[in-house]
């Protein structure tokens, strides 16, 4: 049988473009006859260093995925009111690109489906209405969420003002309930641009052939039962949801030399070290940063901790997808303190290989931002959290992990959202105190789902049987083929 080309369309960010590519590696390792992968990639105003490098290092190692790079699109950044608002707005206006790729690569082979990110919403009546193109999207955070992000429209109908100012607790199938306020960060003014278009995209995703998400069954049943009882779509249509994941970034350097801190690592004791990392948009204030190094320093345990650079006041609307300046750790932490804890505690700046982190067994604890990548980089490596989020649906994240999932502790903020040394002591000391009730029972929980994770995983598996299932219908029902392109 001739290969057919499926087409994967991410947002710009990392997280975003990784776990794509990591669906095409899995399609392709799983049916290595069958397919193509085409990756369309957003336009280059997104694409910093670390994007380019990865895009080149994946062309160059996977020979049957190819790129395809949307062009630049031409925007004045200060216009508008959030990155999010940005992403939406590019991407739209790169539709006409994206029709003309689609149109181009049907020429060749037969598309049997194109996988889009929910930000790329706005492609959806282009490929499944105009081009035929059974279109799936590819939901990046898990199951709660979409069950949530599906629900959200009757939510919408059912209250009034601000999730940001209700103080309520909303109730949503599938979930523990919600306070109002960890609603998902872009949505929680009603009267903002991002709160109609993320209603938008929950309104259209149930049109779609069906949802892959990343993540596994038994990790999130209770959600994915709720969605398939279409209770999160009451009265309308819930496409198949397909539960593919764990999905997580297997690159090593491209130089293959190993990273100083996994070499640190080497020489630490086992499940010593709690690992610090807040995905790759989060930024403290310097005060901020020099209060977790008090309360790193106070819990007396080893460290290792990814620092960036605070954001800068001035420049509130700078691309966040550049990476910030490298920091100056001798302005940034408490006069010292590299010093002091130079026999136990590791800073890296701005970046670490965080999968090879996170399976390395000097490694017994995570802070973390909540992303959901690196939550289940953490699943998967089994190492319990202590959740603190920044940003996106990261606040919901968190209520999920601790009230539901019970991996991770609850980090507190103060009402600003800073958070005291003493707090960031007293958690990390309740992680990885090898005496501490609640961190060994996080450990006992976060070991069970690491291993349902690799069974999810193995031939027979929920998460293989989910893909076969898929690829059976694209080897049977692709619309787009070289002959009928014109339709
Ligand atoms: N990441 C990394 N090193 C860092 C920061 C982030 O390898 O120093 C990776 C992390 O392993 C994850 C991704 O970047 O795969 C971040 O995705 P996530 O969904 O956790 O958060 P986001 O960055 O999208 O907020």
């Amino acid at each position: 049988m001739d290969q057919t080309t499926i087409v994967l369309y991410p947002s710009p960010g990392m997280g975003h473009l990784i776990s794509m590519v990591e669906l095409g590696k899995l399609i392709l390792r799983h049916n290595p006859n069958s397919f193509k992968i085409t990756i369309l990639t957003a336009p280059p105003s997104f694409n910093t260093g670390t994007t380019a490098t990865y895009i080149h290092h994946i062309s160059t190692t996977v020979p049957s995925i190819t790129f395809h790079h949307l062009p630049s699109i031409p925007l004045d950044l200060e216009s508008f009111p959030s990155m999010e608002s940005i992403v939406f707005e590019v991407l739209q206006r790169s539709n006409p690109h994206v029709r003309h790729a689609l149109e181009t690569i049907s020429h060749s082979s037969t598309v049997s489906a194109f996988i889009i990110d929910f930000f790329c919403n706005s492609a959806l009546p282009i490929s499944k209405l105009e081009l035929k193109i059974p279109t799936y999207y590819f939901f990046t955070s898990g199951a709660c969420a979409l069950a949530l992000f599906l629900y959200f429209p009757i939510l919408d109908i059912n209250t009034t003002g601000n999730f940001r100012d209700m103080d309520t607790v909303l109730d949503c199938p599938g979930l523990p309930g919600i306070p109002s306020s960890d609603m998902f960060r872009p949505i929680l003014d009603r009267e903002s641009t991002d709160y109609g278009k993320f209603l938008n995209v929950s309104i259209e995703m149930p049109n779609s052939d069906g949802i892959i998400v990343n993540t596994f069954e038994s990790l999130e049943a209770g959600p994915l039962k709720a969605i398939r009882e279409g209770k999160c779509n009451p009265g309308g249509n819930t496409p198949p949801v397909f539960c593919v994941g764990p999905l997580l970034a297997t690159e090593s350097r491209p130089d293959g030399e190993k990273p100083d801190c996994l070499k640190w690592l080497d020489s630490q004791p086992c499940k010593s070290v709690v690992f610090l990392c807040f995905g790759s948009l989060g930024l403290f204030s310097e005060e901020q940063l020099k209060e977790i190094a008090v309360g790193l320093e106070g819990s007396g345990h080893r460290f290792l901790w990814v620092v960036r650079s605070p954001p800068v006041k001035s420049d509130k609307k700078r691309n966040r997808f550049l990476p910030p300046p490298e920091p100056d750790l001798d302005v940034l932490l408490p006069i010292g303190f590299l010093d002091r804890t130079r026999d136990r505690g590791l800073v890296v700046k701005s970046w670490a290989p965080q999968v090879a982190v996170l399976n390395h067994e000097s490694v017994g604890g995570f802070v973390t931002h909540c992303g959901w990548n690196s939550v289940l980089e953490a699943v998967c490596a089994g190492v319990p959290m202590v959740a603190w989020p920044l940003y996106a649906e990261q606040h919901f994240n968190r209520v999920v992990l601790v009230e539901d999932m019970k991996l991770a502790l609850r980090m507190n903020e103060m009402a600003n959202g800073f958070v005291v040394a003493e707090e960031v002591e007293r958690r990390v000391r309740e992680l990885m105190d090898s005496d501490s009730e609640k961190g060994n029972e996080l450990r006992k929980v976060v070991k069970e789902k690491s291993e349902e994770s690799k069974i999810a995983l193995r031939e027979g598996g929920s998460s293989i049987s989910a893909l076969d299932e898929l690829i059976h219908v694209w080897k049977h029902d692709g619309y787009l083929t070289a002959d009928s392109s014109s339709r």
